[in-house]
């Protein structure tokens, strides 16, 4: 094996493969694909997958990623095979909310480019899969050029093809076993065939992704889930398609958790509907050791029981059929079931993880646009490695979001939909305040957050607020209407202690930050400057404020949820002199936005300074004292009007809460939460 290569993949599966054959395309050379199995057939998820491509996704960035997968597998073969068979995707609707959401689904792939997408009668389906009983459906949803990838052919043809333009060497039977780092910075990689001297490695291990990234020290956060398939046995109504790949569309029946294709005259049939089986990742054999395949466990029975009932119902001819072929197969879920996509904290380990065969075209292309160019043109912020905050680390959550994500994987899902389970995990200063007034709370980045007040509903005496149709109601209170009136008339306090705050100090901060925001922020001390973040292309990669404390120290804040995202990207562009110290002091200050025409007459009384416009214009920033507690202010506001950022530090909370709605009483003051908030910054 080569002792020296500028890239090496791990990882010869799909997402590897398509990773090696982007790259190649744009010129990359000496590049290495090692993979612990043979190849191609290797015993990772790839292996075994069914490869259907339903390309619809309610995000817009994994339906392009998907339609872009379409394309290329389209456009490959290998040995005179096609890689992708265009027969079509129909989802059923065994219920009328099904249907309901059906007609949103196609609301959502015209908006994200899908074309052809329509929605069939029953006889309209049955017309396409003559197995399928109309009777017990209420429509479907078609997609016409949904279809079936042939994962492993793809997977070959796009290393064969890397190779042949000389650019990659794929090496089977070779194990990583270890890493060579230091100072944070990867130089090597171990395998049992010798090192590779490299600063670039791609992690595309799949399902031993954890179990790698601990040996390099990092967390890759996702957990491998058992999922069964089978195959039946020939079906004599099939009989004519026997020599046939695939004839009928790819089917998926989401009430029931499953979905089929066609094999000829067999049937794939895939069960999502049983508790959620884990694996550790540390748990999956070898592939000397593991007797079928290294990413498959023994079939459980008694997880298809509910399966086979809906099976009979839905496609009857199936109803006898006995399955020849029963795996339990592995691949992997994240907390939110998204991929994992970036560089991680060491540098020159790349990850590309917990992708299905449906994305892995464009997150090849993705992650070779990200590596040659620092950016891609999709945006890839829910992708993003880093998005997770540290207890999205850990290993029971990682293992209870997973599961959830694996139950929910056909669900539907409302937008606002609130995860029940770990809940709570991080409650503001606030807290016991915001549950005295009835807040309802939603949660992000692992915050309770008040969505709206229960106290406030006498608010609805005075305003009207439009009604809601059922879908849209949900996760809603008209409540939010009457916060959001309330802010704008009078005076309102807003819990913002979520916020991700980033201190930046040192002789090199201002350069640096200036650098890296797209405006000025070489202000005087005191001044807040609203800025973007842009990438080389001139993307928007950050959306935040900097406030200039000190000639070298600055605090940025930005939102809670896309905190973890905005701080990796602050820190991977950082200076690596020792010039600038960046540190999240996010959990050492509470946050309280005061909004409203009336918020100056709230706050003065209680402040020793003068907050007049003159001595406290807006985008300022000034240490005050509120009664007893020092905090800084910012006159800053999301919401249109009058008001300040509060911080103070997170010991004060309650004091600072306190005496802010002794002080409003006489005001009107009423506490408002996200929903008011979010529509009062849109408006
Ligand atoms: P893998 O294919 O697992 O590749 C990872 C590779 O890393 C493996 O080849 C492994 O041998 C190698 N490796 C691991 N450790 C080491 C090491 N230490 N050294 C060297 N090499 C190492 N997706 C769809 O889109 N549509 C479907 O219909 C579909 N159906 C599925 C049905 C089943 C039963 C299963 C299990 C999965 C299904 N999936 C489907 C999911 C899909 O198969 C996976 O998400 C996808 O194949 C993952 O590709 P990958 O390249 O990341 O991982």
């Amino acid at each position: 094996m080569q002792a020296t290569a500028d890239l090496v993949i791990i990882g010869a599966g799909i997402v590897g493969s398509s990773c090696v054959y982007h790259l190649a395309r744009r010129g990359w050379k000496n590049m290495v694909v090692i993979d612990q199995g043979p190849l191609f057939q290797t015993g990772g998820s790839t292996s075994h997958a069914p490869g259907l491509v339903f390309q619809t996704n309610a995000a817009k960035t994994m339906c392009e990623l998907a339609q872009y997968t379409v394309q290329l597998y389209s456009s490959l073969e290998w040995e005179g095979q096609p890689c992708f068979y265009p027969v079509g995707g129909i989802e059923v609707a065994y219920t009328p909310a099904r249907w309901h959401d059906l007609h949103r689904k196609l609301g959502l792939a015209r908006s994200w480019g899908l074309k052809g997408a329509r929605l069939l009668t029953p006889a309209e389906v049955q017309a396409m899969i003559p197995i399928l009983d109309p009777a017990v459906i209420h429509g479907g949803y078609y997609v016409p050029n949904d279809g079936i990838a042939k994962a492993v052919r793809a997977a070959t043809a796009l290393c064969r093809a890397a190779e042949a333009a000389g650019a990659a060497v794929c090496y089977g039977n070779t194990t990583v076993t270890g890493f060579e780092t230091r100072g944070g910075k990867l130089y090597g990689v171990h395998t049992n065939q010798g090192t590779i001297a490299t600063e670039r490695v791609l992690l595309c291990a799949g399902i031993w992704g954890p179990k790698i990234g601990r040996l390099a020290g990092i967390s890759v956060p996702l957990t491998p889930v058992q999922h069964q398939y089978a195959i039946t046995a020939p079906i004599p109504q099939l009989a004519a398609d026997r020599e046939q790949e695939v004839v009928h569309p790819i089917l998926r029946h989401q009430d029931a958790s499953m979905y089929f294709r066609q094999m000829g005259d067999r049937y794939g049939i895939g069960n999502y509907r049983h508790e959620p089986l884990l694996v550790e990742p540390e748990a999956i054999l070898p592939p000397e050791e593991a007797k079928v395949m290294p990413s498959v466990m023994k079939w459980t029975p008694e997880h298809f029981t509910a399966a086979a009932r809906y099976t009979a119902e839905l496609l009857p001819p199936l109803a006898q059929a006995e399955l020849d072929y029963k795996i339990n197969g592995m691949f992997s879920f994240t907390p939110d079931g998204n991929p994992l996509i970036g560089e991680s904290e060491v540098a020159g380990l790349w990850v590309a993880e917990a992708v299905w065969v449906t994305h892995g075209g464009g997150v090849g292309r993705a992650v070779a646009e990200l590596l040659d160019t620092g950016v891609c043109a999709w945006d890839l912020r829910e992708l993003d490695l880093h998005r997770f905050h540290a207890h999205a680390h850990t290993k029971p959550y990682i293992r209870a979001r997973g599961a959830q994500q694996y139950r929910e994987v056909y669900d539907i899902i409302h937008p606002k939909q609130q995860m029940e389970q770990p809940r709570p995990l991080r409650v503001t200063p606030f807290h016991p305040r915001l549950v005295e007034l009835g807040g309802v709370f939603f949660e992000s980045a692992g915050w309770e957050r008040a969505q709206w007040y229960e106290s406030n509903r006498r608010l609805l005496e005075e305003v009207d607020v439009p009604e809601r149709d059922e879908w849209a109601a949900r996760y809603w209170s008209p409540i939010e209407g009457a916060e959001h009136h309330a802010t704008r008339n009078g005076v309102a306090l807003y819990d913002l202690s979520p916020f991700t705050k980033i201190r930046v100090e040192g002789p090199g901060a201002l350069a640096y930050l200036n650098y890296l925001a797209a405006n000025q922020v070489d202000v005087p001390v005191g001044k807040v400057v609203y800025t973007a973040m842009l990438n080389a292309r001139g993307g928007i990669m950050c959306d935040l404020t900097i406030t200039r404390l000190a000639p070298d120290v600055f605090l940025v804040l930005t939102g809670g949820g896309v905190g973890m995202h905005d701080l990796a990207w602050i820190r991977r562009n950082a200076p690596r002199d020792g010039s600038v110290t960046i540190n999240d002091v996010t959990s050492s200050y509470c946050a309280l936005g005061l909004w409203g025409p009336k918020a100056r007459a709230v706050l003065q009384p209680v402040a020793e300074e003068d907050l007049s416009n003159a001595a406290f214009p807006y985008f300022t920033a000034q240490p005050i004292t509120i009664g007893y507690v020092p905090a800084l202010a910012l006159r800053v506001s999301y919401v249109g009007e009058l008001g300040w950022e509060l911080y103070a530090p997170a010991e004060y909370g309650l004091q600072l809460w306190d005496t802010l709605w002794e002080a409003g009483r006489g005001h009107g003051i009423i506490a408002a939460g996200g929903g008011a908030f979010d529509a009062l910054r849109l408006e």
